[in-house]
């Protein structure tokens, strides 16, 4: 856990959207003592009131240009498919100098949806932190979700240096470790990492589900730990993998068709008794785990 600064990095830090990521980030900006004021917004009377009962920011209303007046940080924290419309509502109360960004899951997308109406002299620093948990909603949030974990940052070309620095600067304070990526490189990243294997659990669940009818009480008895895991991370919010997957469109159709490629070696060598080639690939996978779990990141 990093030590509180001095004083607060922000006077006032306005957070639209507040689930599991923008109750997080409120959470982990008051223990850092990261700002004099947070406050949120969302489009929910009822999601605000639970945010407001739960005591994640000052207040949480539903009005969103209301929110970001006067804030010198604005994040949006909502699904990847409503970042234009937000930006779009929020723009003529955003004060000259203010920082605004985003912590959606996809980036080229998301840019290309924000920028336009950003208005001049606001700076938009794009963000992903690579951090989450299947839970969705303000109940979801908790303050450590960052620590330790990855966040990446895809500064715009031409963008402020100084408001770049500071977000990175927010990140860390948040206890995240902090990386800079071109936005296409960045996507292309999270297709294979994240995207993928939330496709394949989507998959693996739903053809089980069809197999047995409904997921009934044998299924799920005799579901080993492999199983489970696939209907853990089946368990993400549909909304929010919609829109993912609607939105990194070219990347994550690439890695899909290699992976299918794959998967056809993978059903050549069953049919064929090809043991060597399961074992080769198993063995390098165990390696790739091995290494992961040194790096911290399972
Ligand atoms: P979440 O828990 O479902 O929260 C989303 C928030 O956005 C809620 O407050 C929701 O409340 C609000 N919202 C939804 N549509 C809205 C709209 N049209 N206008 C205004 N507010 C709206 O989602 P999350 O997991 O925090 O994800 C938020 C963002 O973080 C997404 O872009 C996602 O890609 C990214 N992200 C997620 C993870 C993860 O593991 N979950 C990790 C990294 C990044 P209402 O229902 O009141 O609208």
């Amino acid at each position: 856990m990093s030590t509180p600064p001095a004083r607060p990095m922000f006077d006032k830090i306005a957070l639209i959207g507040i689930g599991l990521i923008g109750g997080s980030i409120a959470l982990a900006a008051r223990r850092g003592g990261l700002a004099r004021r947070i406050v949120a917004a969302t489009r929910g009377e009822d999601v605000a009131a639970t945010a407001n009962r739960l005591k994640l920011v000052d207040h949480c209303g539903t009005d969103l240009a209301a929110a970001c007046e006067d804030a010198d940080l604005v994040i949006m924290c909502t699904p990847v498919g409503a970042c234009g419309e937000v930006a779009r509502t929020i723009a003529p109360q955003l004060k000259s100098g203010c920082i605004v960004s985003d912590v959606g899951s996809v980036k080229q997308a998301v840019i290309a949806a924000i920028g336009p109406h950003l208005p001049p002299g606001v700076h938009y620093v794009p963000t992903h932190p690579v951090a989450g948990t299947e839970n969705s909603g303000p109940e979801a949030g908790f303050a450590e979700l960052f620590d330790g974990r990855w966040t990446i940052l895809t500064p715009l070309p031409g963008g402020d240096p100084a408001a770049v620095d500071r977000i990175e600067a927010f990140w860390t304070a948040l206890g995240s470790q902090v990386a800079r990526l071109d936005a296409a490189h960045h996507d292309r990243i999270l297709a294979i990492t994240s995207h993928l294997p939330h496709l394949i659990a989507y998959t693996i669940v739903g053809t089980a589900d069809d197999l047995s009818g409904h997921l009934d009480a044998e299924v799920l008895r005799f579901a080993a730990g492999g199983f489970r895991d696939f209907t853990r991370v089946a368990a993400s919010d549909p909304t929010m993998w919609r829109d993912i997957f609607l939105n990194n469109k070219e990347a994550v159709l690439e890695v899909l068709q290699r992976f299918q490629e794959d998967l056809f070696y993978l059903q050549r060598a069953i049919r064929w008794d090809e043991g060597d080639k399961l074992f080769d690939l198993f063995a390098r996978s165990r390696q790739i785990r091995r290494a992961l779990i040194y790096l911290n990141q399972a």
